[in-house]
């Protein structure tokens, strides 16, 4: 058996008249009209609590498109007893076989389920299709296929035997489970984050963001449809308390994978942290977490000006900002900044917002009440403040769906608050300096003003100041971007991951990744 070496996924474009748009437009609609009852599944069982509650599209939140049921701590509880009990037969089946599972889920959604996918997104998480296409299609596929390339590189890495002597090392999962956190805003990162861990022989427990569930369960039922076995990955829908009371109390709890807010992790390391005796080992704790995605730009960046625009737009505002990358402050040089804000300005003339199913939308809606409250609030702040104006944007209107217009404040103070604090939604702050102010201080203020260090972008033509901020920025950014923005990384491109208060570093799709979900052992046998 070998594992095919990884590809990325090629992006569909919908464009109009294609079979592939109107495949997509037909599952939209479908599902749209359709009502769908979601279990949990934990182990052999699909749970059903009747404890329901109602699935909504953000942009359209009085429509009910399905329900789930909601579990509680027995029910916690009980993934992690299956979880376990799951344990010796998949950590000893072959690794090649593990990874086979979870290729043929990345062939399923390539071809069977690509509509149904990417319609799922468009619809729960309220995406365009180019969007959904790129995350709950394209990513999720480079995951799983460039994860289990990773698996055989790391397995061929066998270390030198002297004559006599065969030493070997053995990648084992950890002992004991893995407990998955996935957020609402990537469906690629539902798929990862359980299913690292899995093929390296580990069982998994995984909690989706109550807005992720729709297309978790979607994503569970693809595992279990290409093979997986019972009870190797146990999804559960429940409060985190409730989770976190069972899962970090248990002596085999040996990892915790997480994407989600700072705040929350921060929470979830001291629990770790004081339950530390009564674990069998030191659990892996692997998390990414906020951002306060910067964009700086050179005095010689002048002939960048439409790059720069577009960075702003792409950056900032696909997705509705609601990614950890994305660009959020930004400083510009005086000497082109008029020229940058007409170009960007007139770019923003032709954004169109609304619901995805109309595929000229670029922006839909943010995914819930409290995301719409947050963003908004930082927009007021802005309105009412003496620092900072907007100069486009600005309105919101929850009547339909939380939309918001992606908006651009301009402030004189570069701490202001939006210049500090991460917002997740579609507003980006810029901060004007004097052209003649040190580049090197320029640098210093983009480093000192956040405690984030998720990703960042340089624009510039001139390559010793390139070489001055890849310096200065060190560790401001662990994705680094020159003369592009700072979002849209590709698995088997551009390792992901923060460090500071965006996480620990351990890169969404890169081996360092999945070594963290192996305990190697060393053996020394002499013949
Ligand atoms: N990998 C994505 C990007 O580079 C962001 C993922 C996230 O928001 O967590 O834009």
């Amino acid at each position: 058996f070998n594992v095919p070496p990884a590809k990325n996924e090629p992006v569909v474009d919908y464009s109009p008249g294609t079979p592939e748009r109107e495949a997509l437009q037909k599952k939209y609609k479908e599902l749209y009209n359709g009502h769908i009852e979601v279990p949990m599944y934990i182990g052999s069982e699909e749970v059903k609590t009747g404890d329901t509650h109602e699935l909504t599209p953000p942009h359209d939140h009085k429509h009910v498109i399905g329900k789930y049921h909601r579990g509680n701590k027995e029910h916690v509880q009980k993934a992690v007893d299956s979880a376990l009990a799951a344990k010796s037969k998949w950590e000893r089946m072959s690794w090649e076989h593990r990874v086979s599972i979870f290729l043929k889920a990345a062939d399923l959604i390539s071809g069977p389920y690509r509509a149904e996918m990417n319609a799922a997104t468009m619809l729960a998480q309220s995406k365009n299709a180019y969007q959904s296409e790129i995350d709950a299609v394209a990513e999720i596929i480079d995951f799983l296929r460039f994860n289990a390339d990773y698996m055989t590189q790391l397995y061929r890495e066998q270390p030198y035997s002297p004559k006599d002597t065969w030493n070997r090392m053995e990648f084992r999962p950890l002992e004991g489970f893995v407990f998955a956190i996935t957020p609402f805003n990537f469906t690629a990162i539902a798929g990862n984050l359980p299913s690292a861990p899995a093929m390296a022989g580990n069982t998994v427990v995984w909690k989706p963001a109550d807005s992720q569930i729709y297309s978790a369960q979607l994503v569970m039922r693809i595992f279990k449809e290409a093979g997986l076995p019972d009870g190797v990955i146990n999804l559960i829908y429940v409060d985190g308390p409730d989770a976190g009371d069972v899962v970090f109390d248990h002596e085999d709890f040996a990892g915790l994978h997480f994407t989600g807010s700072t705040k929350v992790f921060k929470h979830l390391w001291k629990t770790i942290g004081s339950n530390i005796d009564k674990y069998k080992s030191y659990p892996r704790i692997v998390g990414e977490t906020g951002g306060k995605d910067f964009i700086v730009a050179h005095p010689s960046a002048e002939t960048q000006t439409q790059a720069i625009a577009t960075a702003i737009i792409r950056g900032a505002f696909e997705f509705q900002g609601q990614k950890c990358s994305a660009a959020s402050r930004c400083y510009f040089p005086s000497n082109f900044w008029p020229q940058l804000k007409d170009e960007l300005l007139n770019d923003m003339k032709t954004l169109k917002i609304g619901a995805p199913d109309d595929f000229s939308n670029f922006i839909n809606a943010v995914i819930d009440r409290p995301a719409f409250d947050k963003i908004s609030g930082y927009i007021d702040k802005a309105k009412e403040s003496k620092d900072a104006e907007i100069i486009a944007g600005g309105n919101y209107d929850d009547s339909k769906g939380y939309f918001i217009e992606p908006t651009v404040i301009l402030t004189t103070d570069p701490h202001f608050v939006t210049m500090e604090e991460e917002i997740f939604g579609p507003v980006v702050t810029i901060y004007v300096y004097d052209e003649k102010e040190k580049w090197s201080d320029v640098l210093k203020m983009v480093d000192e003003t956040s405690p984030y260090a998720l990703t960042g972008a340089v624009f510039s033509q001139d390559r010793y100041a390139i070489q001055e901020a890849t310096e200065a920025l060190t560790h401001s950014a662990g994705n680094f971007y020159i003369n592009d923005k700072p979002t849209g990384s590709v698995v088997g491109q551009q390792p992901f991951g923060g460090a500071r208060g965006s996480g620990t570093n351990d890169k969404a799709g890169a081996k360092l990744n999945m070594l963290r979900w192996m305990s190697a052992r060393s053996i020394k046998e002499n013949f």
